[in-house]
């Protein structure tokens, strides 16, 4: 009865993490997402609380004491801008768990384990304790503990290649010879090891891709966990994590314009500074202003397009972005928001940022939307973002982001570019859009401009 009882709780479990899901496909129904999937995952462990192999509570207990008392302050204190690296760490205790159980389970069974198990539980161990040190290696360069600068070797990739292969063949092995004991304990040994070199090479600029992809690898060790323990919910929630990882990974690829082989191999980020000439003539042609330049400016135009980039979730200016345009506004301005797939340094980076700060969904348009729309707008107000606003990625065949769709912002009459310097952004690289003739940059942390800009605006 009980056994039933408990299916039905997964099964309405599974269908709540489908629909949070969903839910995250739009900014709008992205909060109601996260409710259904926060019911989703507190009814499967209700459900797995009343399995009957379950002896004793107390170490349940204890690990929840434990988990909240480091995952509350996480929640709480780390920032949005350390978003990334806070996920690089939830998946390196996710994959944690799922390679733990495995070595747990490998010796509870042993020496006669089912070649259905042992495959599951080499598959687990491998995937679960390569997802842990790469996740944590993730976790150290974006957090800089250690170099973001891609470390590249003579034979790296065959390397890593060699030793992913030998890892298989021990698995497959161990399929047909579970009771080797040694072998299983070098299969976690190179696995650990694995996550470390596989991580090596991509520079810290390429991490949330890459965290995306680990994501995958940690629900996949989840779902191979979940066929070990004879438990439905977490094959489907673990499916779903390494299907939608997968999937995310690909799509931000497709953004970049880059191939997955080219961010897990191609030591992005190496990109070399340009020479002192070269920035001493770019620095010339610099048309800059003051925020009462910039704050003329917007009192004349009838229509604003905002676009966010890096710089603004970096100066937190969310909040005084939606100030300054609802003066605008008020003046008769209209004013919308163009949002690049790969603003930031996360998927979905700037719109958290501006639900965060009440800016309305249906100011947000996804940049096929708005792209027709730069010709006819008066200024487009591009805040501390870069790459993703570089005409050189439509007109430069050399550049290294060549190819990747970006936001036609020159094409508008005025472009005003709100940035601390000329320093290039993610892709290292100089960008013709703040030389034009029609662009103002304006110098500056973002928010302290913005905040400027509105106070001028209201003494026009
Ligand atoms: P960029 O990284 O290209 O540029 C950010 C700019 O912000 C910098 O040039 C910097 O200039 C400026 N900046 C930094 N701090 C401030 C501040 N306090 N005030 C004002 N400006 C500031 O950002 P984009 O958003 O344009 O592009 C994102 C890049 O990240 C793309 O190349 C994308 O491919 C990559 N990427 C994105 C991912 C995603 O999922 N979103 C994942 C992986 C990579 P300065 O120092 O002069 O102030």
């Amino acid at each position: 009865m009980t056994k039933y009882f408990i299916d039905l709780v997964y099964l309405a479990a599974s269908f709540l993490f489908i629909l949070g899901l969903k839910g995250l496909s739009s900014p709008e129904k992205a909060r109601r997402g996260i409710l259904y999937a926060e019911v989703g995952m507190f009814l499967a462990v209700v459900g797995t609380l009343l399995h009957k192999d379950i002896i004793s509570y107390e170490w349940i207990l204890a690990g929840m004491l434990l988990g909240s008392a480091i995952g509350v302050p996480m929640a709480l204190f780390m920032p949005m801008t350390a978003m990334p690296q806070r996920i690089a760490l939830s998946h390196a205790f996710g994959a944690l768990a799922a390679a733990l159980v495995g070595v747990a389970k490998y010796y509870h069974y042993a020496p006669n384990i089912p070649p259905y198990i042992m495959a599951a539980l080499a598959f687990e161990v491998l995937f679960g304790a390569l997802t842990f040190t790469g996740s944590l290696m993730a976790f150290g360069k974006l957090q800089e503990l250690i170099t973001g600068i891609p470390i590249v070797y003579k034979g790296q990739n065959v390397m890593n290649i060699s030793l992913f292969g030998i890892a298989a063949v021990i698995g497959i092995y161990l399929v047909m010879n579970p009771a080797n004991s040694v072998l299983f304990v070098t299969l976690f040994v190179i696995s650990l090891v694995l996550g470390v070199l596989f991580i090596l090479p991509i520079g810290g600029a390429d991490m949330p891709t890459v965290i995306s992809l680990l994501n995958s690898y940690a629900g996949l060790a989840g779902a191979a966990t979940g066929f070990v323990l004879h438990n439905n919910v977490l094959i489907i929630a673990g499916a779903l994590d390494g299907t939608s990882g997968f999937l995310l990974s690909v799509i931000m690829c497709k953004a970049m314009n880059r191939s997955f082989a080219n961010v897990i191999f191609g030591a992005f980020g190496q990109v070399a500074a340009p020479t002192p000439e070269a920035a001493v003539k770019q620095q010339a042609t610099v048309r800059s202003g003051s925020p009462a330049d910039a704050a003329k400016i917007f009192k004349d135009a009838k229509s604003v397009i905002v676009v966010p980039g890096y710089g603004m979730a970096v100066a937190q200016a969310q909040h005084v972005v939606r100030e300054l345009a609802e003066l605008m506004e008020k003046n008769g301005t209209t004013v919308k928001y163009a949002i690049h797939p790969v603003a930031g340094r996360m998927p979905g980076h700037m719109n958290v940022l501006l639900a965060e700060a009440n800016v309305p969904y249906d100011q947000l348009l996804d940049m096929d939307d708005i792209n027709p729309e730069f010709e006819h707008t008066d200024v487009s107000l591009v805040i501390g973002a870069n790459d993703v606003v570089n005409p050189a990625a439509k007109t430069d065949p050399s550049s290294p982001i060549y190819g990747m769709p970006i936001l036609d912002v020159e094409k508008s009459k005025t472009v005003i570019v709100l940035k601390r310097s000329m320093n290039p952004g993610f892709a290292g690289i100089d960008n013709a859009l703040f030389i034009q003739p029609n662009t103002l940059m304006v110098f500056g942390d973002a928010k302290g401009t913005l905040s400027k800009i509105s106070e001028e605006i209201k003494k026009l």
